[in-house]
């Protein structure tokens, strides 16, 4: 069977990976020869407000990473720095290559960028070939039964499982022709230093990036997923994958991870369930794209939130005075991780407790976060604030202090984050300020003192949210 390229340039971008991976499968299939590229993107790096960012550093282990593995096949990773808009077809130039190959990018800048990449490439005579990768189902194949997008999970997921076929789920190989791999004509791989940035503390936390990584990281949590629906509410239990950060920047394949879960059945069908909700707000964004900086429904949208400064800065440092709620954001700066319960209580405390714009604690997300997604971290601070589609109803509002007593009910986790609190006793520790001056001293926690008293009472804040979104909810667009 002929070829259809001459040689095709592969651009890796959230895809570090050199298994089961749909473009650079294609490309060896399609073309004599396959060149690998990878761009650090100047118009991203520039933007990221600190200088020593655990996501820069994850990615730049995992190119290096990469890279060695594609060199073991007999290729190598061109590695660049600059405008991947400007880089990709200058690099196609010089190469002299038919065509460039990459997975499908959902978010918006993304969407542009390619666009752009795609006329520069067409303008002379190149072509540029997006392939499904990063999720199972691309967004435009799942409708209702009116054709249109769906809005709410459920039917989402039923027609997601329902859609999908071999297709959809088979590995896309790569071994077979990887002789096809042309090494890099220059080798180059940029130090930190060199791109701006300065070493963290990303080992030290215990993140294992790269392939490698993640393989540990899934053979790890395979032992736990039975469980994983029992105990995933559970910040004091390491229940949950930890895979966040390697399905962000495809240091593994998604298909791998579905097709596991779809055979193991069990517990393992709530954690396909959460799978499909990174898919969910993928499409979401995709179809929405103005959701990035507007409520999804337009009845939320444009609402004069009260809360202040004060109010967010207690917040983001961890001193609101619910120990839950401070232990999750302690946690977040401490490591760049969060659990999934601890970031529903402190979204949904900061939107409703404190009536602090949603928007706000999605950038302090954005900023801290090691798995940080423009999708899923959008799709769920507009589920906690109620302003998304299928949200959290406006009306319901978690309290902070049963939601400790629930799913910390020892008081580990807190204690593990919020050191002032460590000789507080189980059930005291979940609401602190309700001890006796006595029991305060006894375990060496003054409220005002040692730790701040509560910045808001849970019914007061709660009736206040409540008569808020009522006399507001209409207020612009609704
Ligand atoms: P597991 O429980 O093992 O789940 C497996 C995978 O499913 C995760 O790795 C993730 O890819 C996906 N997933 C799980 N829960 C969700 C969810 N609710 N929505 C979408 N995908 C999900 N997840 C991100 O990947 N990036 C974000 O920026 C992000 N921001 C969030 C902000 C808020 C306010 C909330 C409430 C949740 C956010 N999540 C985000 C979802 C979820 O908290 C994380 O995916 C999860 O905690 C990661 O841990 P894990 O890999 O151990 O998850």
């Amino acid at each position: 069977m002929g070829e259809r390229f001459d040689r095709v340039l592969v651009w890796f971008r959230r895809d570090l990976r050199d298994e089961d991976h749909a473009a650079l499968s294609r490309a060896l299939h399609d073309a004599r020869a396959v060149y690998c590229a990878f761009v650090f993107d100047t118009d991203i790096l520039e933007a990221l407000p600190d200088r020593a960012d655990r996501r820069v550093e994850f990615i730049w282990r995992s190119v290096a990473a990469l890279d060695a593995a594609l060199t073991a096949r007999g290729g190598g990773l061109i590695v660049r720095v600059g405008r991947a808009a400007e880089v990709i077809p200058a690099l196609a130039q010089a190469l002299a290559c038919d065509a460039v190959f990459a997975n499908r990018d959902y978010e918006p800048a993304a969407l542009a960028r390619d666009a752009q990449v795609k006329a520069a490439l067409e303008s002379v005579g190149r072509s540029f070939h997006l392939f499904r990768d990063q999720v199972i189902v691309d967004p435009e194949e799942v409708r209702s039964a009116s054709g249109r997008p769906y809005q709410v999970f459920t039917p989402f997921s039923r027609a997601w499982l329902k859609r999908l076929d071999e297709a959809h789920l088979s590995p896309q190989p790569v071994a077979v022709r990887a002789a096809r791999l042309a090494p890099p004509p220059r080798r180059e791989m940029p130090s930190l230093e060199a791109l701006g940035f300065s070493p963290t503390d990303l080992l030290a936390l215990g993140v294992a990036p790269g392939m490698d990584g993640a393989r540990a990281t899934w053979d790890a949590f395979r032992q736990r997923l039975a469980d994983y629906d029992r105990l995933r509410d559970r910040p004091d239990l390491d229940a949950t994958s930890h895979l966040s950060v390697h399905l962000r920047f495809g240091t593994i394949s998604v298909r791998e991870l579905v097709r596991y879960a779809l055979q193991a059945g069990g517990g393992a069908q709530a954690w396909l369930a959460e799978l499909i909700w990174r898919e969910f707000f993928q499409m979401i964004l995709f179809f929405h794209p103005q959701v990035v900086n507007h409520a999804f429904r337009a009845e939320f949208d444009g609402l004069p939130w009260p809360g202040t400064d004060a109010d967010f800065a207690r917040w983001c440092e961890g001193r609101t005075g619910y120990p839950l709620v401070d232990a999750g954001m302690r946690q977040l700066r401490a490591t760049g991780f969060m659990h999934n319960r601890v970031r529903m209580v402190v979204a949904s405390f900061l939107s409703k407790h404190l009536l602090v714009d949603w928007r706000r604690g999605e950038r302090h997300f954005a900023r801290w976060l090691l798995d940080y997604e423009l999708a899923s971290n959008n799709g769920n601070w507009q589920w906690a604030a109620s302003t998304g589609c299928d949200a959290q109803p406006w009306f319901r509002i978690f309290n902070p202090v049963a939601q400790s007593r629930r799913y910390d009910p020892e008081g580990r986790y807190i204690r593990r984050w919020v050191p002032e609190l460590s000789r507080v006793p189980a059930p005291a520790i979940h609401a602190p300020w309700e001890m006796s001056p006595l029991a305060q001293e006894a375990s060496g926690c003054r409220i005002g003192r040692d730790y701040p008293a509560p910045c808001v009472d849970h019914g007061h804040a709660r009736e206040r949210a409540l008569a808020w979104f009522r006399a507001h909810r209409h207020a612009d667009g609704g």
